[in-house]
């Protein structure tokens, strides 16, 4: 069976509430009604109510950018996968480079958060991907493998399914760098070959891998033609209306 396609617009650390209500509104107005593609927003944490609130009725979902692993208790700054179900969300977006590079991530903690989503009946979207010196040293592969049996060890299949890779090659975040089509594919392939060596066939044929690092409205028709990359995930295009819809249209 083809793999909906799935676009994903991580904010980061932007916007203020009202930045958010109004990039939110702006949304539901261009793409509230596209089914063809599933499309989801992850706002900072202080933004997720009220953009939930904006897009309620609109095909598109709700996402957090982390979460912690713990349900409750003495864990200053973190928030529960309760929590963020309490506001409406769907997807939690795991173990992201800047999570990885500025804050002691690591393929451990993305699997005890990604179990801890799962539990939680929520979707994770689990992010991995090398960085420029460890691909200048031909280790794609060793990474790409360590980071996706990190994180789905322990998972059952079933689980896994519900869960969303975004292969995102660290030097392409936010630098304007894109990897080539043949360089996205050839990891998204690679990755799907990692999966069926954890679990079966079924498994990579099922599980979306999402495209993330610099996707924009004028390379994202070549990126989301390749027969392994099932959409994307959006840092800076997925701040303004127009370049956000110009992904998704393409679809
Ligand atoms: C990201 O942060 O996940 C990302 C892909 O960012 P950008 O699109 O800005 O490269």
């Amino acid at each position: 069976m083809a793999r909906k396609k799935f676009i994903a617009g991580n904010w980061k650390m932007n916007t203020t509430l009202d930045e958010a209500r109004a990039l939110a509104k702006g949304l539901v107005e261009a793409c509230g009604k596209i089914t063809d593609v599933d499309v989801a927003v992850c706002p900072p944490y202080t933004n997720l109510q009220a953009v939930g609130e904006i897009i309620k009725g609109s095909s598109i979902k709700l996402g957090a950018q982390d979460v912690h692993w713990e349900a409750k208790g003495a864990y200053t700054g973190k928030i529960s996968c309760a929590m963020l179900k309490s506001v409406g969300v769907t997807y939690v977006i795991i173990g992201h480079s800047e999570q990885r590079t500025y804050f002691h991530e690591t393929d451990e903690t993305v699997n005890k958060k990604a179990k801890a989503v799962l539990a939680a009946d929520l979707r994770p979207i689990i992010c991995v991907g090398e960085t420029l010196a460890e691909r200048k040293a031909g280790r794609l592969t060793v990474v790409a493998e360590r980071q996706v049996k990190g994180a789905f060890a322990g998972i059952s299949e079933a689980d896994a399914l519900k869960c969303t890779i975004a292969y995102e090659p660290v030097w392409a975040i936010g630098t304007g760098e894109v990897a080539t089509p043949q360089q996205a594919n050839e990891a998204h392939q690679f990755i799907r070959k990692v999966i069926v060596s954890v679990y079966n066939n079924a498994a990579a044929e099922g599980i979306r891998i999402q495209y993330g690092g610099s996707m924009k409205p004028d390379n994202v028709k070549d990126l989301l033609a390749l027969s392994d990359v099932d959409g994307g995930l959006i840092g800076g295009a997925a701040l303004k209306v127009q370049d956000f819809l110009g992904i998704i249209k393409p679809v």
